[in-house]
């Protein structure tokens, strides 16, 4: 096998090894999207586990039973036990329990990277089980949060278009409070909490490379995270996920990257990664 620049398939579907040059696209959208970030300082890695009970009170393991990755061990007898870890389904999670019980007296913006796993039941092009995300968070009141997932989606927007790819932006329903109920589907999509940016990552295979979303006070209430004036504390964030994003620059600009436009390769550090 010769690892060229396109993702490999396993023996697991929806799970994919990522040759260097893959990867080399992935270094440089996650260096090129710090500027995104407003301060290197307030970010943070997750591993790919996370407390079960942070899910659960979150609301996904009831809304996404289905998507959820649950970890078995086995106790030294070889009894099965679930412990009190799960698979961590969007990196986000882990920055409103971090805020457990914090007074915010002013906003607070995070980004956080972590590698995501979600059972997805098909494996088109883009959809892998596990993936890596990179998202940047805000907690803050009302005022603060709709307007910034607003204009930090439309600075990725841009982002993505000075590197060749035109995103569409549609509503969608969020996840983070099940899309499975349709009134609630409905009501979601009426309230613009989810908004995508879609693109292409294959021929006729269109993909939401970003997502952000207002949660409005469902993690603040959860976590008893509270704003300056002592009211629930509202968020929002704002999520790229970077196999996709690669998956689509490939697809615009053809899988031999020395041949991408140079301020492409530029911005995303591939002279120095690749010679
Ligand atoms: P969301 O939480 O909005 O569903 O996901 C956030 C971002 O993660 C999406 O915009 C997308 O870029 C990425 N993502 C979500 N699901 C998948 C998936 O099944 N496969 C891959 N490769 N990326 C995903
Ligand atoms: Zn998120």
């Amino acid at each position: 096998v010769t690892p060229g620049s396109a993702l490999l398939p396993t023996s697991a579907g929806g799970v994919y090894l990522y040759p260097g040059e893959f990867e080399a696209i992935v270094h440089g959208l996650g260096s090129a999207a710090s500027a995104l970030s407003p301060d290197p300082r307030n970010s943070l890695v997750s591993p790919p586990v996370i407390a079960r009970s942070v899910i659960e009170r979150a609301g996904y393991a009831k809304s996404f039973p289905h998507l959820l990755g649950t970890v078995l061990t086995r106790s030294p007898g070889g009894t099965a036990d679930e412990p009190d870890i799960v698979l961590l389904p969007a990196a986000c999670y882990c920055v409103y329990a971090l805020y457990e019980g914090a007074r915010l007296e002013a906003p607070a913006e995070l980004s956080v990277g972590a590698t995501c796993f979600r059972h997805e039941a098909t494996t088109e092009q883009g959809r892998l089980r596990s993936f890596r995300m990179r998202e940047f968070v805000l907690l803050g009141t009302e005022e603060h949060c709709r307007p910034w997932r607003d204009t930090r989606l439309a600075a990725v927007r841009d982002w993505l278009a000075s590197l060749g790819l035109e995103t569409d932006r549609a509503v969608a329903s969020d996840p983070f409070f099940g899309s499975e109920n349709r009134l609630l589907k409905a009501l979601q999509a009426e309230e613009q909490l989810k908004i995508e940016l879609l693109t292409e990552v294959g021929d006729g295979h269109v993909q939401a490379v970003a997502s952000g979303n207002y949660h409005k006070d469902q993690f603040g209430r959860v976590f008893g995270i509270s704003d300056g004036s002592g009211a629930v504390a509202h968020t929002a964030c704002v999520a790229l996920g970077y196999e996709r994003l690669a998956l689509a620059l490939l697809h615009r600009h053809g899988p031999d990257l020395r041949s991408w436009p140079g301020h492409v390769r530029k911005t995303l550090g591939l002279e120095e990664a690749l010679g």
